[in-house]
């Protein structure tokens, strides 16, 4: 009987410690935990920008559900006390994990920097910001090469 009760403390105290160890995860509250490393990208991407963001305690909530609009890949909701963004799921199961940034970045620039959308282009027709509509006469350029400038932009460290 008292092996028993060891080996379930032992049990116990390896889990414990798995989870104070492991640097990756960071929680975000009323956040689906899929979108929590990309909250996490967010928060870094800015700080290597000299931006502080913490969205915790800026409050923002995010979830990934259907939205039934057409061609609507995410929507931030934001008011006196609501800071929330949707990812839709479709477009979720569909997007590689660069587009599924470039969105959540977008909403997180409504939600969390307070952009607007932006249309502004390069002469070869790219967007120039991070935050175009989606509706302009751009086309998203966003890809692990110009990565770093949309980022600059974003965070206004251009
Ligand atoms: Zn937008």
């Amino acid at each position: 009987m008292i092996r028993l009760v060891y080996a379930i403390s032992i049990f116990f105290i390896i889990l414990s410690c798995g989870r104070d160890l492991d640097p990756l995860v960071k929680s975000y509250d009323d956040v689906d935990e899929v979108l929590w490393s990309y909250f996490e990208d967010f928060e870094i991407e800015a700080a290597r920008r000299g931006v502080n963001i913490d969205l915790n305690a800026l409050g923002i909530s995010g979830e990934i559900r259907n939205i039934a609009e057409e061609n609507v890949a995410g929507t931030c909701q934001y008011g006196q006390h609501l800071h929330h963004v949707t990812i839709d799921r479709q477009f979720w199961n569909n997007a590689s994990p660069l587009f599924r940034e470039y969105i959540i970045f977008h909403e997180l620039g409504h939600c969390s920097l307070f952009r607007d959308h932006t249309e502004s282009q390069f002469s070869n027709g790219r967007c120039a910001s991070i935050m175009a509509s989606g509706l302009g006469d751009c086309s998203i350029g966003y890809n692990q090469e110009s990565r770093d400038y949309y980022l600059d932009e974003l965070f206004g460290a251009l």
